[in-house]
C-alpha cells in the first residue's frame, strides 16, 4: 500500500532507499541538511582541480546497478564505469615497489619476483579470502541479522556449518603472520582492516575476507568519478518522483504511541507513516529524539577510524604513479597503536595517495595531478587537531619528497584539507568515524544498530553507522535491507 515515507539524508544509502521506495510505489520525500545530495560522496576543488572529496575505491559496482534494475530502469542510462587493471601501486622506503594487479595469478608473480614468496601462497590466499566471502556475504552482508526469518534459511545453515573455517578468532594480523609471513606481504594485507576502519593488529581473521573484492573482482573507477555514484542515484530518484529538499535540516523526529507521526525541519512539520534515518544512529537517537529510550548498548560501540585528508592540486605529473597508491610506514603495529589507543597520530604514517587525474577525464589541467591524501586517524574526541594538522602535514610532504625524490610542497597549487571535525560538522557523523561503529571485535563487526526501530513502529534506518556498516557496497547493501523490510511490513 502507498505511504508516505521521509528520508532523512541523502548520503549514497539514503539516495539509494529513496528510489527503492519510491519504486514500491510509496510517495518518498528526502530531507537533506546540506545544499547537494551525496553526504561522505562529495566534492571538492576550484575551476583547475577536481577532487572526490570522500571515497576513492569503488568496488562491487554490480550493487549500484542492482539498485538501477531493482527498480526498472537501465543502469547504462545512468552510469558507467571501468574495471582497472592494476588495483594499487605499493611503495616501501627501502626502495621496493610492487604493483597489485587485479587478475590474482598476476598479482602472485609480482608478489614472487618483488618479494620472493611463492606465487601459491598468494593464490591459495585469494581463494581462501574468497571462500570467506561466500559464506558471510549471504548471511551477515544481505540481510537483517534482526528478524528471525533470517536464520531458516538454507544459506544461514550452509554458513553456519562453515563457521569453524570463517577465520572468526584471531586476529587479521595474527592470521596473515601465519599464512604469509613475509612482513611487507603481511603489511600489505593488513591494510585491508582499514577497509572497514579498523586495526588489522584487533579486527578477526574474517577480515581476509575483504581483499577477494580487490584482486578477484576488482577494483572500478566511475566515469565521471567518484560523485557520479550520488549524481546517478539521485537522478535514478527524480525520475521516479522522489522529492528532495536541501539546506533542510531536521531538527526531530515526532513519536506518539510508540509510532513515527513527522518530521520537524525549523518551524515545518513534515507528516509520513515511514521515516528512514540516513543519518548516523548516533546523533539520530541524541538529537532527533532525545526523549526516547536509546539502545545504549549499541550506541556505545566503539567507532571506526576517521581520517585526516590533504587535497592538492600538483603542477607536475608523476608517471610511475596510478589512480591508487599506498606509501607504507615502517612500523605498522606502532601506527595503530597511537590511532586505536592514543588516539593521536604519530610522525611515520602510512599515505595513501588517490590521483583521479589518471583516468583522464580533466580533473587536473595538463601535465597535473589532483593529489587525494588520506592518512587514517582516530575519531574526534576533542584532539588539538590545529597542532596535529600541520605535524602529520609536515610528515607528509617530507615522506613523500624522499620516495618520490622531488621536492612535493614547491609543487603544491591549491591546498584544502578534511579532518574529523569536519566530517562530523559536514556530514554529522558520530566522531567523524568513516564507517560507523568498528569492526575491532568479532560482536560489533556484524551486530550494529538494526535496519529498523524496536520500539518506533515506521521508523527505520539505513547507511553507514547500522547493519551491515560503511562503505558504499555495505551501504547500498543495507539500504536494499530496508526498502525489504519496508516492502513486507506495508505489504
Ligand atoms: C574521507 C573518506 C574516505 C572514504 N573512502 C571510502 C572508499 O574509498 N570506499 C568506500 O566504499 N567508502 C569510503 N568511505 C566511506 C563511505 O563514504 C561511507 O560509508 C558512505 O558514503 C556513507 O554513506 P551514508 O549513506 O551512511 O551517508 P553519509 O554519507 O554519512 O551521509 C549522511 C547524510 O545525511 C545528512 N544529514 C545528517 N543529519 C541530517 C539531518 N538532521 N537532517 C537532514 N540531513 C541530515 C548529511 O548532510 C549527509 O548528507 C569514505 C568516507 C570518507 C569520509
Amino acid at each position: 500500500m502507498s505511504q508516505k515515507a521521509i528520508v532523512i539524508g541523502s548520503g549514497v544509502a539514503g539516495l539509494a532507499a529513496a528510489a527503492r521506495l519510491a519504486a514500491q510505489g510509496h510517495e518518498v520525500s528526502v530531507f537533506e541538511a546540506t545544499e547537494n545530495p551525496g553526504g561522505k560522496l562529495n566534492v571538492i576543488g576550484n575551476e583547475q582541480y577536481r577532487f572526490d572529496a570522500g571515497p576513492s575505491l569503488f568496488t562491487l559496482p554490480h550493487l549500484v546497478d542492482q539498485v538501477f534494475k531493482d527498480c526498472g530502469k537501465n543502469p547504462r542510462d545512468y552510469f558507467n564505469y571501468t574495471r582497472k587493471e592494476v588495483a594499487c601501486h605499493y611503495f616501501w622506503e627501502d626502495g621496493t615497489q610492487l604493483k597489485a594487479h587485479a587478475e590474482p595469478k598476476k598479482f602472485a608473480i609480482e608478489v614472487e619476483s618483488k618479494l620472493g614468496v611463492a606465487r601459491e601462497k598468494v593464490e591459495q590466499y585469494l581463494e581462501k579470502s574468497a571462500y570467506i566471502y561466500r559464506y558471510t556475504e549471504k548471511v551477515f552482508l544481505r540481510k537483517s541479522l534482526h528478524r528471525l526469518k533470517s536464520y531458516l534459511s538454507k544459506d544461514t545453515l550452509a554458513s553456519i556449518i562453515r563457521m569453524p573455517n570463517l577465520e572468526l578468532n584471531g586476529s587479521l594480523h595474527k592470521l596473515n603472520k601465519r599464512k604469509l609471513k613475509h612482513p611487507k606481504l603481511v603489511q600489505l594485507f593488513d591494510r585491508f582492516a582499514t577497509y572497514n576502519g579498523s586495526d588489522p593488529y584487533q579486527t578477526p581473521g574474517v577480515m581476509s575476507s575483504i581483499p577477494h573484492l580487490e584482486h578477484n573482482v576488482g577494483t572500478f573507477y566511475p566515469r565521471g568519478g567518484m560523485h557520479q555514484i550520488a549524481q546517478s542515484l539521485y537522478k535514478l530518484g527524480q525520475d521516479l518522483g522522489v522529492q528532495y529538499h536541501f539546506n533542510a535540516k531536521v531538527d526531530r523526529i515526532e513519536v506518539k504511541a510508540n509510532k513515527a507521526k513527522a518530521v520537524h525541519c525549523g518551524a515545518h512539520r513534515y507528516e509520513a507513516e515511514i521515516v528512514i534515518s540516513n543519518m548516523d544512529v548516533v546523533p539520530s537517537y541524541r538529537r532527533l529524539m532525545p526523549d526516547l529510550k536509546a539502545p545504549e548498548k549499541t550506541l556505545q560501540q566503539e567507532r571506526s577510524s576517521s581520517a585526516l585528508i590533504f587535497y592538492w592540486g600538483i603542477k607536475k605529473d608523476f608517471p610511475e604513479l596510478d589512480l591508487h597508491n599506498i606509501f607504507f610506514s615502517a612500523d605498522y603495529k606502532e601506527e595503530f597503536q597511537q590511532i586505536f589507543k592514543e588516539n593521536s597520530m604519530g610522525d611515520d604514517p602510512t599515505i595513501y595517495l588517490n590521483i583521479s587525474s589518471k583516468e583522464g577525464e580533466g580533473d587536473a589541467p595538463e601535465n597535473c595531478e589532483n593529489w587525494f591524501i588520506l592518512i587514517n586517524a582516530p575519531g574526534n574526541t576533542g584532539q588539538d587537531w590545529d597542532a596535529i594538522i600541520p605535524r602529520v602535514r609536515a610528515a607528509v610532504i617530507n615522506k613523500l619528497s624522499r620516495i618520490l625524490k622531488t621536492d612535493i610542497e614547491a609543487l603544491i597549487e591549491f591546498e584544502d584539507y578534511l579532518d574529523p571535525r569536519r566530517i562530523e560538522e559536514r556530514t554529522s557523523s558520530f566522531q567523524g568515524s568513516l564507517y560507523g561503529a568498528g569492526s575491532n571485535d568479532t560482536l560489533s563487526a556484524f551486530l550494529r544498530h538494526p535496519n529498523f526501530s524496536r520500539k518506533v513502529e515506521g521508523l527505520y534506518f539505513c547507511g553507514g553507522s547500522v547493519h551491515p556498516g560503511g562503505g558504499i557496497p555495505l551501504c547500498l547493501m543495507g539500504a536494499e535491507i530496508t526498502a525489504n523490510l519496508i516492502a513486507v511490513d506495508y505489504a
